[in-house]
């Protein structure tokens, strides 16, 4: 039998099913046999809990992940929830009641409102199943364990779980439930994970059964034939072999450089063996995270280095310090900030301490002054050309040869074209572009739905800065999380950008992607996005211009 669902990447993969059981039920409606303060204590704990162990995760997620479940995080300690659980103890039901209503209730509110808003909603279930299974003291999300590596089948996974999800385990995902956008696949993307999700029927799959799940066509095939199970295995064989010879390409022979975004050594080694052709966004700030004090010139110096060089002669761009808001460091103190979003944050926090900015491009000159590979230097959170030209005159100042700026403020976008006078290059940040044109703070998960690079505000505003620099001919780059989606890479690429820059795991697909398209058919695609008015619009119109596997 064949069950059909919507892929996530182009990726195939083969496997005996593991189905995820649920062990939490819906908490009994009558009343409780315990007191109201009882009662409230029991659910503040489990809330507490439930916060504590997403925060957990989150840390050992990082990326992306990291996101989602802190904004989970949120919505478990918001005062709207606390107030209805509280008011459903008050007439005397049990804090799982109370807590099972009030999630459900919130996520049905979301639903009612349909697009993306909705497909948040699932997050918030988890939470309350969570919280449930918390105060009833049963497991819940139970990933299977197997001797061999599986295809995990589920109603719909929790963020939670995607992103700790152990991939020597777990060969494919599909669910039931769920959607191309929610955060499940969104975080399957990132992890390179093979799925399918909603797809009805398929948890009548039993255990054991192999299948083979293609992505690129949206199927779990149940009842394969011997030789499409050999197929799917050779495919998956190929897709791993070829990663890292073939350079990002248009089906014209346009060059796409596909890049990296890393922030560690480790990170650099990835990149290379996943086949980057270099890297597009070196996260200096998370070296430092842990550092209680700035980091000298020649600490610095040693990290850049030892990065450059492990990237064997390929480019590697690397940002200045992008501290502030989400990201803190602890040898700056920024003092409180109402917000923090909108106050001294990425090249913001150099133009207060100067010194720190200076030390850091001395730093990445000395490295450039090694000759260990190609280093191009950028500043985050630039707001016009001023300010661009002010960076760029300090870089050259020190001695750095290649300059460039990220644009993230919409600002920026607006006046690419003064700031392509500047500069060398540009690099889009679309995580914080997205945040700012759309008002709406990423890390806060009641707002993630404005949270969407596809709404054609955004987009205009990347066409913008693609048409500047076509008129530059200079290179223009997204680093954010936008150009690891290999749907939205075509229509960045049909809006005038020219590299892409991701999460390593992301490559294959986007490069697949990419080579199955032509200059003249990303531009058509681009058109069908920019003329839409929402981002589910936007996504509508290039899903149905493009050709059926892709759907
Ligand atoms: C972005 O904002 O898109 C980006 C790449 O920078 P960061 O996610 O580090 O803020
Ligand atoms: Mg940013």
């Amino acid at each position: 039998m064949i069950y059909t669902g919507l892929g996530v990447g182009l990726s195939v993969a083969v496997g005996p099913v593991r189905r995820m059981a649920h062990t939490v039920h819906e908490p009994d409606a009558g009343p409780s046999a315990l007191s109201r303060e009882v009662e409230l204590e029991r659910a503040k704990r489990a809330l507490d809990a439930v916060a504590a162990e997403l925060e957990h995760r989150a840390q050992r997620a990082g990326g992306p992940a990291a996101e989602v479940l802190s904004a989970q995080v949120l919505m478990v300690r918001d005062p709207d929830v606390w107030d209805e659980i509280e008011a459903s103890i008050s007439e005397g039901l049990s804090s799982e009641r109370a807590a099972f209503l009030a999630f459900r209730g919130m996520a049905e509110l979301l639903k009612s409102l349909g697009g993306t808003q909705a497909e948040r909603a699932a997050d918030l279930e988890d939470i309350g199943w969570r919280t449930v299974a918390n105060l009833t003291g049963v497991p819940y999300g139970v990933i299977p364990v197997a001797d061999e590596p599986f295809v995990l089948v589920a109603d719909d996974l929790s963020p939670a779980d995607t992103a700790v999800l152990d991939l020597d385990q777990v060969v494919a995902l599909v669910t039931s439930g769920g959607s191309p956008t929610a955060h499940t696949a969104i975080l399957a993307r990132a992890r390179g994970l093979t799925a399918v999700v909603s797809a009805p029927g398929v948890l009548d799959i039993p255990d054991d059964t192999v299948v083979v799940v293609d992505a690129a066509a949206g199927t779990v095939d149940s009842e394969p034939t011997s030789a499409r199970i050999a197929e799917a295995k050779a495919a998956q064989i190929a897709v791993e072999d070829d990663s890292p010879a073939s350079p990002g390409r248009l089906s014209d022979g346009t060059a796409i450089p596909l890049l990296a975004n890393i922030g560690s050594v480790s990170d650099a080694r990835e990149a290379t063996a996943k086949g980057a052709e270099g890297v597009g966004l070196l996260r200096t700030e998370f070296l430092f995270l842990d550092a209680a004090e700035a980091p000298s010139v020649e600490t610095q110096a040693a990290e850049y280095t030892e990065i450059v060089a492990a990237l064997e002669g390929r480019k590697v761009t690397a940002r200045t310090l992008d501290a502030g808001a989400d990201k803190p460091l602890a040898f700056l103190d920024l003092g409180h900030e109402d917000n923090p979003a909108l106050g001294v944050r990425g090249i913001r926090t150099g133009r207060k301490d100067e010194k720190l900015l200076k030390d850091q491009l001395e730093a990445l000159a000395r490295t450039q002054a090694a000759d260990v590979g190609e280093l191009w230097v950028m500043a985050p959170m630039i707001s016009d050309a001023a300010e661009a030209e002010w960076f760029v005159s300090l870089a050259r100042e020190a001695g750095l040869k290649t300059v460039g700026v990220m644009i993230e403020v919409p600002s920026c976008a607006v006046v690419a074209e003064q700031v392509y006078e500047v500069v060398d290059f540009v690099s889009i940040g679309t995580n914080d572009l997205t945040q700012y044109t759309m008002a709406a703070d990423r890390q806060n998960g009641a707002v993630a739905a404005y949270q969407d690079a596809w709404h054609p505000a955004v987009l205009r505003l990347i066409g913008m800065v693609g048409k500047a620099a076509t008129a530059s001919k200079k290179p223009l780059s997204v680093c954010g999380e936008a150009a690891s989606d290999p749907v939205l890479a075509l229509v960045l690429v049909g809006l005038g950008v020219t590299s892409l820059s991701m999460t390593p795991k992301a490559l294959r697909d986007v490069r697949a992607t990419l080579a199955r398209f032509s200059s003249d058919e990303v531009r058509e695609l681009a058109a069908a996005a920019l003329a839409a008015s929402t981002a589910e619009g936007a996504r509508e119109a290039v899903r149905a211009a493009l050709p059926r596997p892709l759907r």
